[in-house]
């Protein structure tokens, strides 16, 4: 089960990607290099899909076949 109450941020100088409990404010800088030129990471935004479901190249359906 995901919790979908953390937020992730991303650090763009150093691609250095962290969560954020939500309810503690927009964080101002980041944890590992200091820089505030962080951003929202957002899965939910579309940024990268991942697909999800029947492989039909899948070695389990080849296997079941047999
Ligand atoms: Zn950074």
């Amino acid at each position: 089960m995901r919790n979908s109450d953390n937020r992730s941020f991303v650090c763009y100088d150093c691609k250095h990607t962290f969560d954020v409990p939500f309810g503690t404010g927009r964080p101002g800088k980041c944890p590992n290099c200091g820089s505030n030129n962080i951003h929202r990471s957002g899965s939910d935004k579309g940024a990268r899909r991942r697909r999800q479901g029947s492989n039909p190249n899948c070695v389990n359906n080849i296997q079941a076949r047999v």
